[in-house]
């Protein structure tokens, strides 16, 4: 069955409430109106999604700040929920939001039409509000949580961290700001070289001191189930369950063939479709490569479009030199459009990649884990993949 591009992301706007300092979305200020999609734009862009043979389809609203209008999160769901029921298909809804600005209209319609919240949270409050450029950004993200628990109940509620360059040395009091929410669980993301976060400090650097602060902050989880906290971190999951079962995940970051188009699409404010996120945030600053055309084109020329007949050739980590005969191929993936960022051509050259050295590090300690711990950690791996 042609399952591909199940997860389909509308980006409303490019408008924000914060400032944060990493920011990947390449967000704007708030009156930054001419940067939202128009209700044409967002009809078009959902029937687009539903040509998709996917059944089951993933919306998921994102920004800019996206709760920043509640007007285009209704008529977005509206309009899906006509084809779904005309087409008998299955969808979820996601709305990425910073929980700001979340209020009782917003969460009646996330209850109405069962949305998940996908909000984020960098630690403690003075990395969080550091982060984010507000002095009171924790406190209102926080509230915001608290009152989207209250109405939608815990498991619709989920937050992402981003470690900031600040928050390197600071594993212990992340993981533990987590717990004391009331999360089971989080994502040890690091940051991605797009959009503003492009300024940022030397990756190099950037990416060796992000695999000490994961491997503290795994050590300290590992430590917290030890002491009959069930905790999980998500990106060892996902690794785990490519290892330790037959079944995958599918992350669209850990894919091959790429989960560019294949598991993604992603739709602009103003009707570019794109590769993916990463993809979509490379245009905000020029660079319109993986840009595929426009929700108003036929489905047919993007999605098998020479663009995308053309990416199809590096997508692949079993045709990639470096990746094919790489022991951890199978539990990695293929990124060619993290390959054009940071190496300028699509194919990439895996021994100065970056992504390429974070990701076999953090395997390859997996596995040590596995070989060197196992009667440690296996019971508290065993845990996470049920
Ligand atoms: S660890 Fe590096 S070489 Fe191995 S599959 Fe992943 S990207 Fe390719």
């Amino acid at each position: 069955m042609d399952d591909r591009a199940a997860l389909h992301i509308f980006v409303l706007t490019l408008q924000c409430n914060q400032g944060c300092t990493y920011c990947q979305a390449s967000s704007r200020d708030k009156h930054a109106e001419s940067c939202t999609m128009s209700k044409e734009v967002l009809k078009r862009s959902v029937e687009f999604m539903f040509q998709s043979p996917a059944h089951v389809l993933t919306m998921e609203f994102q920004g800019g700040e996206p709760s920043l209008h509640p007007e285009l999160v209704r008529y977005g769901i509206e309009v899906a929920e006509n084809l779904r029921k005309q087409q008998s298909r299955d969808i979820r809804y996601v709305l990425c939001t910073n929980c700001v600005d979340v209020n009782d209209d917003l969460l009646s319609l996330c209850k109405e039409f069962n949305v998940l919240i996908s909000t984020s949270l960098d630690g403690p409050e003075w990395l969080h509000n550091r982060n984010r450029g507000k002095a009171d950004s924790y406190q209102k993200v926080v509230a915001g949580i608290k009152k989207a628990r209250e109405v939608l109940g815990n498991n619709a509620v989920s937050a992402l961290q981003t470690t900031s360059v600040m928050a390197l040395d600071h594993p212990i009091g992340i993981v533990d700001e987590y717990v004391r929410m009331g999360f089971h669980d989080m994502f040890l993301r690091a940051l991605n070289p797009y959009g503003l976060a492009a300024n940022n400090d030397d990756w190099s650097q950037y990416t060796d001191r992000f695999v000490e602060f994961y491997k503290k902050a795994f050590e300290h989880i590992l430590e917290l189930n030890r002491q009959g906290i069930s905790f999980v971190e998500d990106f060892a999951t996902i690794i785990l369950r490519k290892i330790l079962t037959p079944f995958d995940s599918g992350f669209v970051d850990l894919q091959s063939p790429a989960g560019i188009v294949n598991s993604v699409l992603v739709y602009n404010y103003d009707g570019n479709v794109y590769t993916s996120d990463e993809g979509r945030m490379l245009a905000e600053h020029g660079d319109y490569t993986f840009c595929l055309g426009n929700v108003f084109d036929q489905y047919e020329d993007i999605v098998y479009g020479p663009k995308v007949q053309q990416l199809a050739q590096v997508w692949s980590a079993e045709t990639l030199a470096g990746c094919f005969d790489c022991a951890w191929r199978p539990y990695c993936g293929a990124d060619p459009v993290r390959n054009h960022s940071t190496q300028g051509d699509v194919y990439g050259f895996r021994p100065s990649s970056l992504l390429c050295r974070k990701n076999k590090t953090i395997i390859t300690y997996l596995v040590s884990l596995i070989i060197e711990r196992y009667d440690e950690v296996m019971p508290i791996f065993k845990n996470w993949l049920q």
